[in-house]
């Protein structure tokens, strides 16, 4: 089931790439495979390039069960595409939801570059212990990049900007972009939390291609980014979108990048909230895909402990999503 997942995001973004995708393709690879990995409403997302070079961005939930439950998934995402390591990690932001499975993945496979935004700013006693014990051991013996903002990832056959890191951004335009961004007029800010606006967000160009992820950057970031002008331009997939979460995907972000596709990093019971439905559909957008099939609230409590995993795509989801 997982499985028929990635594929169907990997399919999307191929075929956006307007490249091939088939088991022959074994041993010469000419596409960039994404997998969007379902961790449960956390994120964890694999781009892999035609070089067969790898950038994971963010390793899942942290609970234990979930940890090894995430690491398990990403795993299984990474010998689809035939990985012996993980080139490149990211990890946006500390919150459980996206380093959870970090030392349970180390423990699979070697990682040997890790990227993260810097210190934790929203105290928690969980992350400041694994900031402190855990995760020096892990890049001990690998390279550690604290992001900044026009860094760029070395992925052979992929450019990868550093467009977001702790809180700060690029300040110019990426090639192509930088017009006047009309939605700055109604832009209205919101509320956050400390370490989501922190997140480490990449801008990926492959040939003709464009995609980010952006971890859980906030609307206040995203004004920042995006107003006046439009320094990312337009992107064919939106990756993450901070679980559908109403404090992201403002119209400056989701109407002037104009994605063709969306893939939504939701939870059966996490995200995918009708604002952010509302903004991706009225965007002119082809597709926006949930990772998960999400239920009302009354038909959530007589489903608890049995989440529905069914993948859902198109205006099926938005049906699903309405409260
Ligand atoms: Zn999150």
């Amino acid at each position: 089931m997982h499985k028929a997942m990635w594929l169907t995001a990997v399919a999307a973004a191929a075929l956006i790439a307007q490249s091939e995708l088939n088991g022959a393709a074994a041993q010469t690879r000419t596409t960039l495979d994404i997998y969007v990995v379902d961790v449960e409403g956390g994120n964890a997302t694999l781009l892999v390039a035609p070089s067969g070079e790898s950038l994971l961005i963010d390793t899942g939930n942290v609970a234990p069960a979930a940890a090894i439950r995430d690491a398990e998934r990403i795993m299984q995402a990474a010998k689809d595409a035939r990985l012996t390591q993980i080139d490149n990690l990211i990890t946006t932001h500390w919150h459980g939801d996206h380093y959870g499975g970090m030392a349970e993945l180390a423990k699979r496979i070697p990682i040997r570059h890790f990227i993260d935004h810097g210190p934790n700013v929203q105290p928690s006693p969980e992350v400041d212990e694994f900031l402190a014990k855990v995760y020096p051991q892990l890049y001990a013996n690998a390279k550690h990049t604290v992001a900044k903002p026009g860094d760029r990832i070395a992925v052979a056959g992929l450019d990868v900007e550093v467009v977001t890191s702790a809180g700060e951004t690029i300040k110019t335009a990426l090639p192509g972009a930088g017009g006047p961004n009309p939605y700055c007029a109604s832009f209205k800010p919101g509320q956050n939390n400390a370490e989501d606006p922190m997140s480490v967000g990449v801008f990926v160009t492959f040939g003709k291609f464009r995609t980010t992820h952006l971890g859980d950057l906030t609307k206040n970031k995203e004004f920042e980014l995006m107003c006046p002008n439009n320094r990312l331009g337009g992107i064919d997939v939106f990756l993450g979108l901070h679980h559908g979460v109403d404090s992201s995907n403002s119209e400056v972000m989701i109407h002037a990048t104009h994605p063709r596709v969306a893939i939504i990093n939701n939870g059966t019971r996490k995200g995918g909230q009708p604002d952010v439905m509302k903004v991706l559909h009225s965007s002119g957008i082809h597709g926006a895909g949930n990772v998960h099939r999400q239920r009302g609230r009354r038909d959530a409590r007589r489903h608890a402990g049995s989440p529905d995993r069914r993948p859902c795509a198109g205006p099926r989801c938005a049906a699903a999503t309405r409260p």
